[in-house]
């Protein structure tokens, strides 16, 4: 049962479909941020591993790349049913690991998590190649899309299952065999993935997944001359760091960074319906998701107003252990992340700003060592605080007034982030018009995290480089190969 697997348990590297301990015998604490406490080891997995990881992959690939579209498809599928029917076990797990509510991980998480593989399944299906025909010179193109051999897929901790097979099932849709390293951090339901897997019947090496460090298990990764692609989310400095080890060796890069979005509130909205979203899109997973709308810009005539409703109703929020069913903010990831989150509320003061509500560490009951804190709104007064500029990644909001269409576009462009958007307004000509001139990967308009899995995803500037989803995970873990005949 994976539950009781969860325990106290090691969990070990998913290699050749095997599950073994690393090689160095090198281990590293799992923490249950919940309770502050250490629940189990994961390997710390070295150069090694990863070697053994992509002899693996080598192995499995001639016979992976070949298999039919029908018989990839149908593994994928069976991989999601797998994740599909450990729905309540994977939640567990999910939450315990990383402190979000288990309502969260039960409805958004995991089901996720099986969607990705379901879509992938069906969509690589459907994926077409080009065809050009030369007219008037006899000569017809077609357009081969390869896989492109062994890839690398890291992800980070925020949404830890959801995002890992993010990755992996376009990867290995596109018939690519994967070495694979969840955070360490939250390893526990990547690592429960392995035997998902075997179970689905997805032949040995074709994913290997390694634990361990982003300086060490992941470092090995990046540098391996044999790993043509890498697909990474995460910070803007790993990605940063990522493509200086990744680029001069010319391998493909998808890089899913860091973001400090805009949530733009005009007075012509629906109000209430903007209310309550603009309450999960700041708070939702304790604001560790890259799309939360950090920044709140509120059209002046409606400010005050907005800054009373919007902390009534956080103040109504309840923050308690994830496994409690009445939770609504559960622990923040670590301690190290809940010390950064708290050292920008330490600052609010010399950077201007005013905390109008939260702002604490908070014990909560039986769980008193957990890394709970606050919702927190901070009111600022410009948009160049770091409070403003600086991705924070939890529980923490500013806002602050504008009066215009120009202004706000100024405000929401001034960031080195570009990852996305969120607009509220009824007005289509300004949807129309600010739509075009924010700088970012994904524009939200009177809604927030409506995904569609064929869509584009991603961000601009200091947010990443590619997209994913749909056709364009697809094109991104394929190698295009034109042939170009000539007839008489
Ligand atoms: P992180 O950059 O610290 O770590 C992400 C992953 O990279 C982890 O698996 C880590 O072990 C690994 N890593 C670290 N150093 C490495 C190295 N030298 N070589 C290879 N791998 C290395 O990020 P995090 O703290 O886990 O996640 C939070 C960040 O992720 C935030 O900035 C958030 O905005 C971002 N994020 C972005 C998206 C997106 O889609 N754009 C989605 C989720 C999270």
């Amino acid at each position: 049962m994976v539950g009781e697997k969860t325990s106290s348990m090691k969990i070990q590297n998913y290699i050749d479909g095997k599950f073994l301990n690393p090689i160095a015998d090198q281990w590293i604490d799992n923490y249950n941020p919940s309770k502050g406490e250490v629940y189990g080891q994961i390997p710390n997995s070295t150069k090694e591993d990863i070697e053994l990881a992509v002899t693996a992959a080598k192995k499995a690939f001639p016979v992976w790349s070949n298999t039919t579209l029908n018989e990839r498809s149908e593994i994928l599928s069976k991989i999601a049913k797998g994740i599909f029917d450990k729905l309540p076990e994977l939640a567990k797990a999910e939450s315990k690991d990383n402190g979000k509510p288990l309502s969260l991980a039960t409805k958004i998480d995991i089901p996720r998590a099986s969607s990705n593989f379901q879509f992938f399944a069906d969509a690589i299906t459907q994926f077409p190649s080009e065809a050009h025909e030369s007219i008037g010179l006899n000569a017809i193109n077609f357009t081969l899309r390869q896989p492109i051999g062994i890839v690398g897929c890291i992800s980070p901790w925020n949404l830890p299952l959801y995002l890992f097979t993010w990755k992996i099932a376009p990867a290995l849709a596109a018939g690519n065999c994967v070495v694979a390293k969840p955070s360490e951090v939250t390893p526990m339901t990547a690592f429960l993935l392995g035997e998902i897997c075997n179970k689905a019947g997805l032949p040995s090496g074709v994913l290997n997944i390694v634990h361990g460090l982003g300086q060490t298990t992941g470092q090995a990764i990046i540098e391996h001359a044999n790993i043509k692609a890498i697909s990474f989310t995460g910070g803007t400095a790993t990605g940063a760091h990522i493509a200086k080890t990744a680029a001069p060796m010319f391998k493909k890069l998808s890089l899913e960074l860091g973001g400090k979005n805009p949530n733009i509130i005009f007075a012509d909205c629906d109000y209430e319906k903007m209310l309550s979203t603009t309450l999960r899109s700041s708070f939702a997973n304790q604001g560790q998701i890259c799309l939360c709308g950090s920044r709140i810009f509120v059209e002046e005539n409606i400010y005050e107003r907005f800054k009373k409703d919007f902390i009534r109703k956080v103040s109504q929020l309840t923050i308690g252990n994830p496994f409690d069913e009445d939770s609504d903010i559960g622990a923040l990831v670590s301690k190290n992340h809940l010390e950064k989150v708290k050292s920008y509320i330490d600052i609010v003061e010399e950077e201007g700003g005013k905390v109008l509500y939260g702002g604490e560490k908070v014990i909560v009951s039986g769980s008193e060592n957990g890394y709970y804190l606050q919702p927190t709104i901070i009111e600022v007064s410009n948009n160049d605080c770091k409070l403003n500029q600086e991705e924070i990644f939890g529980p923490v909001v500013t806002i602050m007034p504008f009066k215009n269409e120009e202004e706000v576009l100024k405000l929401a462009n001034n960031v080195k982030y570009g990852l996305s958007a969120t607009l509220w307004t009824n007005n289509l000509n300004r949807t129309m018009k600010m739509s075009k001139q924010l700088q970012v990967g994904i524009v939200w308009v009177n809604t927030w995290l409506m995904r569609d899995l064929r869509t584009p995803f991603g961000g601009v500037k200091a947010s990443g480089v590619g997209r994913e989803g749909g056709f364009e995970a697809l094109r991104f873990f394929t190698e295009p190969k034109n042939v170009c005949i000539s007839y008489d």
